[in-house]
This record gives C-alpha cells, sequence and structure tokens, in this order.
C-alpha cells in the first residue's frame, strides 16, 4: 500500500502575459484527503492541477508534496484528463502497461479487472465507449500506483448516467488505495459526492471552502446530499 502524500500550495500566482490566473492560491490536502476544487471554465482549475503534476511551474509561491519543493514533474502523482488521452496506437492492455517496468506490468491487467475491463484488454481504445475510456485512463493512472491522483474533470465528457457509475468507480477505488486525490470539476453535485471537502476558486483565489460531512459511502442517497450541493 502506497500512503498518500501531504500537498501543500502556498500563494501561489501564475499568469500568462497580463491573464493573471493565479494571484495567490492556497490549497492543502493531508495524506490520503479527498479534495475536490469547484470553479467556472475558465477560473485556472487546469493550470492549477498541472503546478500540482509538475507540468508547470508557478510564477511565485510554493508548491509543497510530503514537505519538500516539488521540482520537476511530480514522480507520485497521476493525472487523469477529461479525454482520457489513451494513445490511439495502443490497444487498451498496453495503454495501461505504458511506462511499467517488465514485473510491474502484471498490475495493468490487475487494474482494468479492477475497473470492470478485465476482457477487453486486447481492444482498441476507438471501439470503447467514452465511458470504458475513462476507466481504462483510471486504471492506467492506478497502475502507476500513485500517491497522489489528480483528476481534471474526467467524467466531464460522460452522460449522466455513467458519470453516476463512475463516481462510485472513484469513491470505491480510493476507499481502498488512500492517495490523497485532487478532483477538479464545475460539478458541485460531484464534488459533494466524492470529496472530503470542497474548495472554491475563483478570481484565482479560494473563494470558499466547505467539508462534507455526510457519510460515506454512496451519499448521494443521504437526505442532506441536495442541501450541500445547493449552498455550495
Ligand atoms: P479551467 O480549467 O478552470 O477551465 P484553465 O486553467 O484551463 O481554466 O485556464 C485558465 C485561464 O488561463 C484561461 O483564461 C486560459 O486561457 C489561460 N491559460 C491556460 N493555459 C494557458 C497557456 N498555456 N497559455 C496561455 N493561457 C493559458
Ligand atoms: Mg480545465
Amino acid at each position: 500500500m502506497n500512503p498518500g502524500v501531504a500537498v501543500e500550495v502556498a500563494d501561489v500566482r501564475r499568469a500568462f502575459g497580463s491573464n493573471v490566473v493565479l494571484a495567490g492560491f492556497d490549497l492543502n490536502a493531508r495524506p490520503g484527503e479527498f479534495v475536490a476544487v469547484v470553479g467556472r471554465s475558465g477560473s485556472g482549475k487546469s493550470t492549477l492541477l498541472r503546478l500540482l503534476a509538475g507540468l508547470d511551474r508557478p510564477d511565485g509561491g510554493r508548491v509543497h508534496i510530503d514537505g519538500a519543493p516539488l521540482r520537476g514533474v511530480c514522480p507520485v502523482a497521476r493525472v487523469v484528463f477529461q479525454d482520457g488521452r489513451l494513445l490511439p496506437w495502443f490497444r487498451v492492455g498496453p495503454n495501461v502497461a505504458l511506462g511499467l517496468s517488465g514485473d510491474a506490468r502484471g498490475r495493468a491487467n490487475e487494474m482494468l479487472a479492477r475497473v470492470g475491463l478485465a476482457d477487453r484488454a486486447s481492444d482498441w481504445p476507438a471501439v470503447l465507449s467514452g465511458g470504458q475510456r475513462q476507466r481504462v485512463a483510471l486504471a492506467r493512472a492506478l497502475a502507476g500506483e500513485p500517491r497522489l491522483l489528480l483528476l481534471d474533470e474526467p467524467l466531464g465528457s460522460l452522460d449522466a448516467l455513467t458519470r453516476i457509475e463512475m463516481q462510485r468507480l472513484i469513491e470505491d477505488l480510493w476507499l481502498a488505495g488512500r492517495f490523497t486525490t485532487v478532483l477538479i470539476t464545475h460539478d458541485v453535485d460531484e464534488a459533494v459526492t466524492l470529496a472530503d471537502r470542497v474548495v472554491l476558486i475563483a478570481a484565482g483565489r479560494v473563494a470558499g471552502e466547505w467539508p462534507v460531512e455526510i457519510p460515506r459511502p454512496r451519499r448521494r442517497d443521504h437526505p442532506d446530499f441536495g442541501r450541500l450541493a445547493r449552498t455550495i
């Protein structure tokens, strides 16, 4: 088992030319915590996630992982993007095994089974549904045994029913793995369904923060679910 890392983002600034996207953003996640960052389209959510993954550098402020400044690509993080980003010229199995060493390859099949696609390893990504492709993307991320899972609107292009099914899967995987998770979404219902804490980003800063105390799992079935979702 790989314990989740602590994440500390403090006073982070990032601008593209005169477009100030993050203007002193703060985010802390305890090891194993599930944090959701919600905000409108264009509010800087993906920019924040790229900083956490080490795919981009802030202009100011700090990003610390387990107490140490992040330099280069974060080795313990894996990202799932909205479009899955599977490589179309590899079948499903090799897509999941990508970047794994020889003896870790077995994990690819194990993870495909975990997301319910054990029998699709030799299919091409193109023949899968959108939901199945996102399952493969999740399997690929988890096969890397991340201690930090970064989800950038992973369910944004799915229909409502598939989205709920996938939310259940994500919760089950997180409950089993306890990797620290940062979920970026513009869907408040999704944030309340999955996260321990919901952070609202607006104008490049934290505009609000709500702990989600509705018991797990399957929060959607709880009477307080809708009330909290409407508050946020
Ligand atoms: P969100 O994910 O919340 O929709 P983004 O983080 O993708 O928002 O984008 C926030 C803002 O930053 C947008 O105005 C976008 O155009 C700008 N932006 C993001 N990445 C770049 C980049 N590489 N170069 C220039 N502008 C960028
Ligand atoms: Mg985005």
